[in-house]
């Protein structure tokens, strides 16, 4: 086992850790709190994303009221010497796992329309829970009855440090984007309520920042210009893909010396598109994360945002239930090659026909969260619909979720849930 380099204690505060704190935001004068050499592996243990505000219970009131300024908790910085802006730091991640001493459960939310929202927000405005028991990489839910598999485990948020000059432009661009949506609604045409909640962006805030050590002058800059970790950007960041899974190597742009790398929001398992939000089975643990470095790799690969090769470690599935969705919306309004509305259409439909098998419409929801789904655009060149495909892999079930065995059963399903504990 490797070295480790940065330890959490899931029972206290985030601000308040035995060893180094967690940080919070994006900003170059957050300074490193490890150093490794190229070549060194470190392990790096996280905190759930929310910082232990969601527990093992039943109470989904918990992820109503989640604290959204606080997050996401990070472990480092980590320095590594040599790196430079212009290089391309290589990240392989050797292993991922649950603190099983210390934190043995995963959760899923539906949030809010008040609060964070969702992919479908608007036909699931109240939030819900699910807890799930994490055996290895293997998952299952008391709140979800009939579904066992292995997940796609990795970290939702990774990425490394922006530059001064970077900041700025993330903080003025995603600006601009809230001032144009406050003056003309209507202008972020698939915003899911067409309002401005949930908001449209994430900019800085004070309120709930960690600055890591940085203190006095350092420390007031970070809280008030640090770029929130919502949104995935050009270092990383909160991109949320399943498949920076077991084994995969990852090229991060290094924007700043030392690179400043960061990592959080460990995953046990998620389908393409995170789509409830907190839609990932969320969960504390650990990472094993080797450093190398691509002296001038940026200019070398031709590359200015991260990209990567995916590990083989699986759960590789080979049968599924595909759901077709085309960019014409729920009301019939046509939208002109749009895969957000499609998607949508390939969810909703998804949601429709797990019922049938006796799930609630969360319960569904929350499956195709969780479930390693694969979400593909397959169609973009087809005026005016965009089609995008959402696969379904069937190994995930405990019984046959096949168009066969529902039309067998006429249509009613043979999953006996009879509780609906989400409610
Ligand atoms: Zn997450």
């Amino acid at each position: 086992m490797p070295e480790v380099h940065f330890e959490v204690d899931v029972e206290r505060p985030p601000d308040d850790q035995p060893g180094d704190n967690p940080f919070n935001r994006w900003h170059p004068e957050i300074e490193p709190v490890i150093s490794v050499e190229p070549g060194e592996t470190a392990r790096l243990e996280c905190l759930d994303w929310t910082g232990g505000q969601i527990r093992d219970n039943d109470d989904a009131n918990e992820v109503r009221d989640v604290d959204l300024n606080q997050v996401h908790y990070l472990s480092g910085p980590v320095e590594v010497e040599g790196a430079q802006p212009g290089d391309l730091l290589k990240v392989t991640l050797l292993d991922i796992g649950p603190l099983n001493d210390r934190w043995e459960y995963g959760f899923t939310g539906i949030f809010s329309q008040q609060n964070g929202g969702g992919f479908l927000t608007d036909h699931f405005p109240d939030a819900a829970k699910a807890i799930w028991d994490l055996d290895g990489t293997y998952v299952s839910s008391r709140h979800i009855p009939d579904v066992y598999y292995e997940g796609k485990i990795h970290p939702g948020l990774i990425g490394t440090a922006p530059s001064q000059e970077l900041l700025e432009e993330w903080n003025e661009r995603e600006q601009e984007l809230i001032d144009k949506h406050e003056e003309d609604p209507e202008s972020i045409h698939n915003h899911p309520t067409g309002e401005s909640e949930p908001p449209v962006a994430s900019p800085p805030t004070e309120d709930g920042a960690l600055p890591g050590e940085a203190t006095g002058d350092s420390a007031d800059r970070i809280a008030t210009e640090g770029a929130r970790t919502v949104p995935p950007r050009e270092h990383g960041g909160n991109c949320d893909i399943k498949d920076l899974s077991l084994g995969s190597k990852i090229y991060f742009p290094v924007f700043v010396e030392g690179a400043k790398f960061g990592i959080g929001d460990l995953h046990a398992s998620q389908g393409d598109g995170e789509i409830t939000f907190c839609g990932a089975i969320e969960m504390a643990g650990y990472v094993d994360v080797k450093f190398e470095l691509v002296k001038g790799g940026m200019n070398k690969f031709g590359v200015d945002h991260p990209i990567f090769e995916p590990g083989h470690r699986g759960p590789n599935f080979s049968d599924y239930v595909v759901f077709e969705g085309y960019s014409v919306t729920e009301d019939g309004e046509q939208h002109y090659m749009d895969p957000h509305v499609a998607y949508r259409r390939a969810a909703l439909d998804a949601i429709d026909y797990l019922t049938k098998f006796g799930y609630t419409r969360e319960q569904a929801y929350m499956i195709l969260g969780t479930v390693p789904i694969e979400g593909r655009q397959s169609g973009i060149v087809d005026i005016p619909n965009a089609c995008s495909t959402l696969a379904l892999p069937k190994a995930v079930f405990e019984f046959d979720v096949s168009p066969d065995a529902l039309e067998e059963h006429g249509g009613q399903g043979q999953v006996p849930i009879t509780d609906d504990p989400l409610s």
